[in-house]
């Protein structure tokens, strides 16, 4: 019987069992397809990485014996759209039986079942054997109960997967080293040089070009940044362990202005393709760690394990557990646009202008630079969280629907009222000055409130405290800002919230 198995962009797993033994009756197919260039405006270096790492992988699946169609951008056959790629192959190369792997995304897992129904050979879906838990695991484990909190899913998948544990309880004697992973970067602590890896993805770029696809961001070189295989994942990976990770948790949500990275492993993109998988990461990390225990803390350790076992998953798993209406939630009812400085970096705030600068060249941002920097002015200004989402989903090369969804609306945006953050990360300029030296150099005065030249987050914090009461003041964690907010000098709010109106109204001007 000839089988055809689909593989898409990001499932790109050279280890998974489909691939254990050649069979000649068994054909694979891939495609760029405009249907995945153009769902949202992506970054430039998101689509080339995903282009080229499919290329890659193409090659890989042929030189060990494997039966391969490969639709690129521009080819004649390819008629740019999943259901008729498939059609046409099945028709012209009498298969009788169509194979495919769990999407991460709902929106091709239904159009996956969708096809399905609507061929008349035999089909079957099979795990993408990445993952540690299974899509709805996490909804079970949660079942009847109102709070979904992450640290109770996170403490269960180590004592599950016995990760950091020793007789049974966590090593070294706490489930979490959070608080120490707060500290701000001091230039005195060396970041080694990062290698990158000079993919050169010219032919790609040519091919984007010519395919005229509406991008985002820059691309200067020729030369992608990030893995686009699994043997550059794995060397990324090693240059983590050996250079990165005995500060990861100290400067986790350090930011500074003239690194991009801090101690970041920039393994996201190759992780969610699928090159390498949770597990090898946690493994390697670990091995890494039992070798080095003299040097590395083991806060280093458990703030990275707690990224990969812990929130990855989680979002995973609340992306599945409230999927399909995640996405059209805004329970705050925001409803302002994003100004146009997202888009070039063109601000006065510094903070803003760095964090968009870095994701516009480098289709990376930090997690803090993401959530307290971008995030948090969003919020702040009370943008509807379509316009976040669409941001967000196009920006990082990283970003795939399954996880930035949750991290966007739910975390950053507490759309969701509340599902997985406990409280909205809305802050002023205080947290951003404590955590990074960018109100150092900002045109803007970060201890002022409502002068011409005061920090604008100041003046948002507290409208939005105010313009949200209904929604936030019976939250407990959100006691403390609202007593400190009614304890205000209505005058003083008026001043702050003529302000803040001033800002929503003219983004573009400050
Ligand atoms: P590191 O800081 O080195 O962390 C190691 C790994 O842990 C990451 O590679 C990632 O796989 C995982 N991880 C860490 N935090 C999270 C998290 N909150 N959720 C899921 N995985 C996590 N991550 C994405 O992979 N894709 C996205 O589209 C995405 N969108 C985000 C949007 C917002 C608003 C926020 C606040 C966070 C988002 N994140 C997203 C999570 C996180 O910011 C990125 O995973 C991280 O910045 C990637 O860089 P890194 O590989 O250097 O991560
Ligand atoms: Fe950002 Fe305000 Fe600091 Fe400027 S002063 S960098 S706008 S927080």
């Amino acid at each position: 019987m000839k089988t055809l198995r689909l593989i898409l962009g990001d499932q790109l797993n050279i280890k998974h069992s489909w691939f254990k033994q050649t069979n000649d009756n068994v054909v694979y197919c891939m495609f760029e397809m405009r249907q995945e260039t153009d769902y949202v405006v992506h970054h430039i270096q998101k689509v080339i990485g995903f282009f080229a790492a499919m290329r890659v992988f193409s090659k890989e699946l042929e030189i060990n014996g494997h039966r391969v169609i490969y639709f690129k951008i521009n080819d004649k056959e390819n008629k740019q759209n999943l259901n008729d790629n498939l059609n046409q192959i099945i028709k012209n190369n009498q298969i009788e039986r169509f194979e495919y792997q769990l999407p991460d995304e709902y929106r091709l897992d239904e159009q996956l079942s969708r096809f399905c129904k609507s061929i008349s050979i035999s089909n079957q879906v099979y795990d993408s054997e990445h993952f540690y838990t299974k899509r709805h695991d996490l909804e079970t484990f949660f079942k009847g109960k109102k709070i979904y909190l992450m640290e109770n899913f996170y403490r269960d998948m180590r004592k599950k997967h016995d990760v950091l544990m020793i007789a049974n309880q966590p090593e070294g004697g706490k489930w979490n080293y959070d608080k120490s992973n707060r500290n701000a970067w001091k230039e005195d602590v060396s970041i080694p040089a990062f290698k990158f890896f000079n993919n050169d993805v010219s032919e790609v770029v040519i091919d984007i070009k010519q395919a005229v696809i509406k991008t985002v961001g820059v691309f200067n070189t020729n030369t992608f940044l990030y893995p686009i295989t699994r043997q550059q994942a794995l060397e990324q990976l090693k240059f983590f362990c050996e250079n990165l990770l005995i500060h990861f948790g100290d400067y986790q949500d350090a930011m500074h202005t003239d690194e991009v990275y801090l101690f970041h492993s920039r393994l996201s993109f190759a992780v969610n393709i699928k090159l390498i998988s949770p597990k090898d990461v946690v493994k390697t990390v670990i091995n890494y760690y039992r070798i080095h225990e003299k040097n590395i803390h083991i806060s280093q350790v458990e703030g990275f394990i707690r990224q990969i076992i812990g929130w990855r998953e989680y979002m995973r798993g609340m992306y599945w557990a409230f999927m399909p209406n995640y996405n059209k939630i805004n329970v705050l009812e925001n409803f302002n646009k994003l100004p146009n400085f997202f888009w070039t970096g063109k601000t006065k705030m510094n903070c803003l202008k760095q964090t968009i600068t870095n994701s516009l060249e480098n289709g990376y941002a930090h997690h803090i630079q993401r959530l307290m920097v971008a995030g948090n002015y969003a919020l702040l200004t009370q943008t509807h969280p379509n316009e976040v989402d669409a941001w967000y989903l196009g920006i990082y090369v990283d970003a795939i629907e399954w996880v930035q969804l949750p991290n966007t609306r739910g975390m950053s945006q507490y759309a969701d009222g509340g599902k997985i953050a406990t409280k909205p990360y809305v802050s002023s300029a205080a947290y951003i000055h404590k955590m990074g030296n960018y109100c150092n150099e900002c045109y803007y005065n970060k201890n002022k409130k409502t002068e011409k030249d005061a920090c604008p987050f100041n003046s948002l914090y507290w409208n939005f405290l105010d313009e949200k009461r209904q929604y936030l003041e019976g939250n407990f964690r959100m006691r403390m800002m609202y007593s400190v907010l009614d304890k205000m000098k209505s005058t003083d709010l008026q001043n702050i919230k003529t302000r803040a109106q001033h800002i929503i109204q003219h983004q573009d001007e400050y």
